[in-house]
């Protein structure tokens, strides 16, 4: 019985232990199945981790991203993302974006977050701007015109290239009016230092002459259309700062010819700078159209150093007083020479002593509201 039983006993064992065999192989291959299944509907849906996780979500959406709950905890609280899409919703989503939701995407999204948590100072509502003054005057060295004494204004042009006279012009007693060729170098630093002397500071725009001369780099030609005109006065005003206008070097030629020069005093107006004719030609229509056009505007009286000898200057000089003494002010031009620096280093103390007062030219275009400069002291150099 047993001897028999025995046999039967160990056939079900090996039963046994063959369906124990089978059910591991079973399992692997449901799950195999189900996970071939799964990945089937994933991708038939048309879902991939772009859709799921789109570029504009925080990154704490991806699990395997997800900060430590300290780092989560050190993060300031922020309005809750909008609700993600539904599954269905994305699903709809085409798997590859369209080519100008690539680019826009990025653009839009990305940057909004830090401009929404941080407003910029400029959406804060500003009070109106006060009427400011012109240009001109707030860059003016004096105040109020003087009342009851002649007024002179010395000019010196050129200045700048030369930068040891340009130095010794600026130790001048002032204030004086001191014009700056635009092409000079390190004019920043000139200017500031003349200025915070006590000096007023134009700039002094090449322009062309009638005879052979060469203006210089930048100049205003009579050729030249009008857009290349402004260009050039554009850049040449940007070669510093702190100016009240421009005065012409040279331009015997330019300053006669009206359409050049209502394009220069148009741009210079609408700055809200003033223009100081050095009238190089006794046909100048710089001063004249300034006036025209309502701007303020002034005109040289005298050359100082047209001749440079010693004599001369001093005589132009006696003549500036003259002028002067006749119209209630003068304007003179002069160079920055040897002979002109020694004589108005010796001249300028002495006149408040003979009853003049010494001003920049903004001083005498305010006080004359534009009247200035109806007397011309000889033709200038071109
Ligand atoms: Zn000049």
């Amino acid at each position: 019985m047993s001897a028999r039983r025995k046999p039967a006993r160990a056939a079900r064992r090996r039963r046994g232990k063959g369906r124990a065999a089978v059910r591991p192989f079973r399992l692997a291959t449901w799950l195999a199945v189900l996970a071939v299944a799964g990945a089937g509907l994933l991708y038939g849906s048309g879902w991939d981790v772009a859709s799921i996780f789109p570029d504009d979500r925080p990154p704490e959406r991806v699990a395997t991203a997800r900060p430590s709950p300290a780092v989560q905890a050190a993060r300031p609280t922020r309005p809750p993302d909008p609700a993600p899409p539904p599954g269905p919703a994305a699903a709809r989503q085409p798997r590859e974006p369209a080519p100008d939701a690539a680019v826009s995407r990025p653009a839009v999204s990305r940057p909004a977050l830090p401009e929404t948590a941080a407003p910029e100072p400029a959406a804060v509502p500003q009070p109106a701007p006060a009427p400011e003054q012109p240009r001109w005057l707030r860059h003016a060295a004096v105040g109020q015109p003087p009342r009851g004494r002649p007024m002179i204004a010395v000019v010196i042009d050129d200045l700048g290239v030369d930068r040891r006279r340009s130095g010794l012009v600026a130790g001048l007693p002032g204030p004086l009016t001191l014009a700056w060729l635009p092409y000079a170098r390190d004019l920043p630093k000139q200017t500031a230092s003349a200025r915070s002397a006590g000096h007023e500071l134009m700039v002094h725009l090449p322009m062309e002459p009638s005879g052979a001369a060469d203006p210089g780099p930048g100049a205003m030609l009579t050729q030249l259309p009008a857009e290349e005109l402004k260009r050039r006065i554009e850049a040449g005003l940007a070669a510093f700062d702190g100016y009240v206008g421009v005065n012409n070097h040279m331009g015997s030629r330019f300053t006669e010819d009206r359409a050049g020069m209502s394009v220069v005093l148009g741009e210079i107006d609408r700055r809200g700078l003033m223009f100081l004719d050095s009238r190089t030609s006794g046909r100048s229509i710089g001063y004249a159209l300034a006036r025209e056009m309502k701007m303020p505007a002034a005109a040289r009286d005298v050359f100082i150093d047209h001749d440079p000898s010693s004599g001369a200057v001093l005589a132009s000089l006696k003549q500036l007083e003259t002028v002067a003494t006749r119209q209630g002010h003068a304007i003179g031009i002069g160079h920055p020479y040897d002979v002109t620096i020694d004589a108005l280093r010796e001249w300028l103390p002495s006149l408040e002593a003979r009853g003049f007062v010494l001003v920049p030219v903004s001083t005498i275009v305010r006080s004359r509201d534009g009247a200035v400069g109806a007397t011309r002291v000889g033709a200038g150099p071109s």
